[in-house]
């Protein structure tokens, strides 16, 4: 498969202090991606998605009927980098039933009075579901440490070190407390690049189609590119454990991002080693006697059937 060594390698183990410059945000920046040509790369992307969403479909099916674990899946990004795409791409096919997605925008009144986490654990998904996080509690390490003066009422108006430490410790005992109930949690920070973000501004400017996704929040937002970076840095150094990892996606070629993406669910879903329920002997025993009482049922409603005349 195109991606399976560059997956791996965008998970942050824990105890790394990130700095995101050491991670690539353009993928065809490999050797192998080199020889191979962009055109090549593109459509072995293409297909690997396509063989991984067959496979997502497969293993969400699994969840639901072993009925033991639930997943939540985090995407965290700058504006513009895919995360809206990628979800699409990526979960399209897998049953509808069996996902959930939620977006977060800047919190309401009603959950600015409740601790930060709480419109979150509202959200989370059910046993045997696939729960998506556009966006997420990482905002209230992310976005918020950037503009602290978004953090809402009985908040510090200026919070020191300690006020994130302890967002961060929050953050990891929530997903410590996730985890060992049965939630598979998976973090992926999409990664772009400042001037592929230009790019795909420019083209929502462009685009008569695209106008819509754009905002001037985005632009004043890019302004204070360096601080969100550092953000990221921080979020990810302080929460990439063993038990809910980030991975960190190079995302300034969308098919590539979503063919990792796509890949790292499903071999994470593989790993949690799920099984159909198996019957007992008794339970065995039972569907023989529905077996046979249905095939009686059906040799007498033929009998009675009143045949057709010959002619
Ligand atoms: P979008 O996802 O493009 O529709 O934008 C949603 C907006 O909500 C972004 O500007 C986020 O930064 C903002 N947002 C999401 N969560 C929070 C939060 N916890 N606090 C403040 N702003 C947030
Ligand atoms: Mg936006």
């Amino acid at each position: 498969m195109i991606s399976t060594k560059q997956s791996e390698q965008s998970r942050i183990s824990a105890g790394t202090k990130v700095k995101l410059k050491n991670y690539p945000t353009d993928s065809s920046d490999t050797d192998v991606a080199k020889e191979l040509g962009e055109d090549a790369v593109k459509e072995m992307a293409a297909n690997a998605l396509l063989e991984s969403r067959l496979h997502l479909d497969a293993v969400q099916n699994l969840l639901y009927a072993s009925d033991t674990y639930s997943v939540l899946l985090i995407f965290q990004a700058m504006d513009a980098a895919g995360k809206d795409g990628t979800i699409r791409h990526v979960m399209s096919g897998v049953n509808p039933q069996g996902c959930q997605v939620f977006s977060f925008k800047k919190p309401s009144v009603e959950e600015l009075d409740h601790n930060f986490l709480w419109r979150y654990m509202k959200a989370l998904p059910e046993r045997g579901r696939i729960g998506i996080f556009n966006r997420s509690y990482y905002e209230d390490v992310l976005v918020v440490k950037v503009h602290p003066e978004w953090l809402g009422p009985g908040q510090p108006t200026n919070p020191g070190k300690k006020f994130w430490a302890r967002r961060y410790e929050d953050i990891n005992n929530f997903e410590k407390h996730l985890t060992r109930n049965g939630t598979l949690v998976i973090k992926f920070f999409l990664h772009l690049s400042k001037k592929e973000q230009k790019k795909r501004f420019l083209e929502r400017l462009t685009n008569p189609d695209k106008h819509w996704k754009f905002s001037d929040a985005d632009l004043a937002e890019r302004e204070h590119w360096d601080d969100y970076q550092k953000a990221f840095e921080e979020a990810l150094t302080a929460t990439s454990t063993e038990r809910a990892p980030w991975y960190v996606i190079p995302a300034d070629h969308k098919d590539v991002a979503r063919a990792m993406v796509a890949e790292i669910i499903v071999k994470s879903i593989q790993d949690l080693k799920l099984e159909y329920p198996k019957l007992s002997t008794d339970q065995l025993g039972n569907l023989e006697i529905a077996r046979a009482k249905l095939e009686k049922k059906q040799k007498s409603a033929a009998a009675a059937t009143p045949q057709a005349p010959e002619t």
